[in-house]
């Protein structure tokens, strides 16, 4: 080889070292973007799952809360509500393919501030590779448009279509067992279905045609004496929780009689005065008169 030769071969070697080190970055690059696409697909895929299981909360806790209310309704024992919805999130985690998801319910219970809200909280754990997310989560589930468990919890059968419930003359012989006047509510009618009243503040019922609108639609109201949903599908017509009260209405008018609240007439009934409404008699003491604008 001559002098030329060693100096193309020399120049051949010179340049091929900017390419071999742009081929090596570019090698790296590669490998860095295939990771970095890895990760995020696996991070991606970790948060559809946590939202997944965060939209299923509330699907699957008014699911629950509905079918345990049938059984009551239908003269079975309350299911577990907390195991219930357990169950049924483990069967969604165990679908998820490549991922290590659990959603742990630690409580079911009344909304603190909105007794027609349950409150459901739970641990979203998921890992998927290095990829981890961890989340607590509290979601809130109404129970407006669920059947109310509570007057089938309390006298056993009863007659009910779609909206109402026909107590016959179970209620009045609950009502004679507990020393008040029971023939005043055979025959009463009271509402199935958990509607929230739309009147408010209570005491506008007062005002004309507001309080038999609430009667014909079997609104439920707010009430620290009455029981939260939990509570009711437990059988309890009262507990320490916000509450709901409804009107039971009679199906006899005397001078007075039991206080036409479920609540009342489902603990300790005690008797109030006749009020009349459109043809309608509800008896009420004046706590709920106050309550409701009823006094004259
Ligand atoms: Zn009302
Ligand atoms: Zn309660």
């Amino acid at each position: 080889m001559d002098d030329s030769g060693y100096l193309m071969g020399g120049a051949a070697f010179l340049l091929m070292i900017p390419l071999v080190i742009i081929a090596m970055m570019m090698l790296g690059l590669d490998e860095h973007m295939a990771s970095c696409t890895a990760e995020a697909a696996a991070s991606s895929s970790v948060k559809r799952a946590a939202e997944d299981l965060k939209d299923n909360i509330p699907i699957i806790t008014r699911e629950v809360l509905n079918e345990s209310a049938y059984r009551v309704i239908n003269g079975d024992e309350c299911p577990d509500i907390r195991e219930n919805i357990q169950e049924r999130l483990d069967r969604i985690c165990s679908g998820y393919l490549n991922l290590n998801a659990s959603c742990t319910v630690n409580s079911v219970e009344s909304s603190s501030n909105d007794p027609f809200q349950v409150e459901v909280n739970a641990t979203i754990r998921i890992t998927e590779g290095n990829t981890g997310h961890l989340e607590n989560v509290s979601e809130r589930v109404s129970v407006e448009g669920l059947p109310d468990p509570l007057p089938f919890r309390v006298l056993g059968k009863l007659q009910h279509n779609s909206t109402t419930v026909d107590y016959g003359d179970k209620l009045s012989n609950h009502l004679n067992s507990c020393g008040v006047r029971g023939d005043l509510y055979i025959n009463a009618t009271g509402p199935f279905i958990i509607r929230r009243c739309p009147y408010e503040p209570y005491d506008c019922h007062g005002h004309d045609g507001v309080l038999i609108n609430c009667l014909l639609n079997g609104y439920y109201h707010e009430s620290h004496d009455g029981a939260c949903y939990l509570c009711r599908l437990q059988g309890r017509a009262s507990c320490p929780h916000p509450g709901l009260e409804t009107f039971i209405i009679p199906g006899v008018c005397a001078s007075s009689g039991p206080v036409s609240a479920d609540h009342v007439l489902f603990t300790e009934p005690y008797e109030g005065d006749p009020v009349n409404c459109s043809g309608f008699i509800l008896y009420l003491d004046g706590g709920h008169k106050l309550k409701y604008g009823l006094i004259p």
